[in-house]
């Protein structure tokens, strides 16, 4: 992953009211048609930056997704969808990575003005939409969805079939690729979807709703409608929806399992971390903190990967701590359509608040606040914290725990490489990690000890191809690489005679 990419979203405020299309701003996607909101209740977008109204748009009510659902389900039982030979799949999600592509300035701009994410993360993370979408065109075009095998009697044909209906619930923090992660997943194995984007970041998944209906897609197959919780927990409920693909946090995405589990619903869960980044005593600490401490709090910690635990041999705590307090301190906090801020403002009040709450806790239970620790001084309006890090941390304090979900990072101090691990593998989560160590087989070894999804040496990674998701309570199932295809698709035996 790049840190810095250019970006072309220009540094003019962002006007929704001007900028996005009658149909992103009033109407839902629904059976290929663009449909009028049944409801009345509405979603405020608050600008993180200014704490203004940008955009009141319509919240999805439960009607709404009863149509969605209704739509989805007959495109997937009588529609032509699941009933395509994947390169004909694979020709539609192309078309649809085009018109990503075509709107990416757009979506760009949704996402710095809804949540504040700043332009070098936007800008290095741009592509990523319509690079899953060419992805998994290649991939369907190539997997085996139908596989011979020899058994004692006659013949049998193992298929991979489409799971069915699929619902695509996400948060958010990183609303576009979140999405087109499973859209383009579940679209190239033959699913039809409903996808319920956050209330916070509708604009997103709209835009993309308008690269669907572009690309021409059959109607029903992709439905999008933007809602709350309740309204989303009516989509989970729902008999008609085969598969469940969850993206959020620890709690909600427990409640969703639950209510699969009373109805055997598949599901798939993306949830929380509490990654730890483990410096060996041979790291070179400048090559750390140049890959890695922007990620350590990226877009102002608000991403489900960030490395919020780091892990210092005593030997060299005191020059580390320097180092990293230096390069922290030394991040450009500001406004995000400024294209040198390195930091931005949380996404919205009640983050501000909950990560206020826990820089209270830290201090409470004792650990040293270092850097930060509160609104910056500057800054009288905006969602603004300062990049905030805490020394002698003892892991079983709540700030070692608890996912905080902003820019706060615990440095907890270690022995050996055994205790190193110890520390790391004591969390309820298993999403990510990484290990810097001058001795790559060392960095190796330790990487292979720590239960988590995800893990990097000497840098961080994220690609199409490689599996994601958490052990342990970071979630169930991958998304991303064959794994992501996988979580969409049921298996057959087909028995024939010989
Ligand atoms: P959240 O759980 O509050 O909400 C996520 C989505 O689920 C929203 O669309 C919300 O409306 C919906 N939702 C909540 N309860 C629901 C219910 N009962 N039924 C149906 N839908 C429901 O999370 P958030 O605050 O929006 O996002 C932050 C969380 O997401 C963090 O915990 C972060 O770690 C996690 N996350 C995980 C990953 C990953 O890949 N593992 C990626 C990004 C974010």
């Amino acid at each position: 992953m790049a840190i810095a990419a250019p970006v072309t979203v220009g540094s003019r405020p962002f006007d929704p009211q001007n900028e996005l299309s009658d149909n992103v701003r009033t109407c839902f996607f629904i059976d290929g048609t663009w449909q009028e909101p049944t409801g009345e209740e509405r979603f405020e977008l608050i600008s993180p930056v200014t704490e203004e109204l940008m955009l009141s748009v319509p919240a999805g009510a439960p009607e709404d997704i009863e149509k969605a659902v209704a739509a989805a389900r007959r495109a997937f039982d009588q529609g032509p969808w699941p009933r395509l030979s994947p390169v004909e799949r694979a020709a539609y999600l192309r078309r649809i990575a085009d018109e990503i592509d075509r709107r990416a300035e757009a979506f760009q701009r949704v996402w710095i003005g809804q949540v504040g994410a700043p332009q070098w993360f936007v800008g290095a993370l741009s592509g990523t939409a319509a690079g899953q979408f060419r992805y998994y065109a290649d991939l369907a075009e190539t997997y085996p969805f139908e596989e011979e095998r020899t058994p004692h009697v006659g013949r049998l044909k193992v298929l991979r079939e489409p799971v069915g209906v699929a619902a695509l619930i996400i948060p958010w923090n990183a609303p576009l690729i979140l999405l087109t992660q499973k859209m383009s997943a579940a679209l190239a194995a033959g699913c039809t979807v409903v996808a319920k984007p956050s209330p916070e970041t509708p604009l997103d998944a709209q835009i993309l709703a308008e690269c669907v209906d572009a690309a021409g897609l059959p109607p029903g197959t992709v439905n999008i409608v933007p809602a709350g919780r309740e309204v989303g927990n009516i989509l989970v409920s729902d008999t008609r929806i085969d598969k469940v693909s969850f993206t959020g946090s620890t709690a909600a995405g427990r409640h969703i399992a639950t209510v699969c589990a009373d109805r055997l619903a598949r599901v798939a869960l993306e949830l929380g971390g509490k990654s730890a980044s483990i410096l060996c005593e041979d790291a070179d600490i400048g090559a750390w903190l140049q890959s890695l401490a922007p990620f350590t709090m990226p877009f102002s910690g608000q991403i489900c990967f960030s490395q919020t635990r780091v892990l210092v041999p005593r030997s060299r705590h005191d020059e580390f701590i320097d180092a990293y307090v230096a390069g922290v301190e030394s991040l450009k906090l500001g406004d995000p359509w400024d294209a040198a801020t390195q930091i931005g403002p949380v996404s919205m009040a009640r983050q501000r608040d909950r990560v206020l709450d826990y820089i209270d806790i830290g201090r409470g239970e004792g650990a040293r606040l270092v850097t930060g620790g509160g609104r910056p001084s500057g800054f009288n309006r905006g969602y603004f914290i300062a990049p905030t890090v805490f020394d002698q941390v003892d892991n079983s304090m709540r700030i070692a725990r608890e996912e905080i979900f902003g820019p706060v990072v615990s440095v907890i101090s270690y022995g050996s490489d055994e205790e190193a691990v110890a520390i790391a593998n004591d969390s309820d989560f298993g999403l990510s990690g990484s290990v810097y160590s001058t001795d790559v087989g060392r960095a190796e070894a330790i990487a292979r000890r720590i239960r988590t999804g995800h893990i990097s040496v000497n840098g961080f990674n994220l690609d199409a191809v490689a599996p994601f998701g958490g052990y342990k309570k970071s979630g169930l199932g991958r998304e991303s690489g064959p794994e992501g295809l996988a979580g969409f698709l049921e298996i057959k035996s087909m028995f024939l005679p010989a």
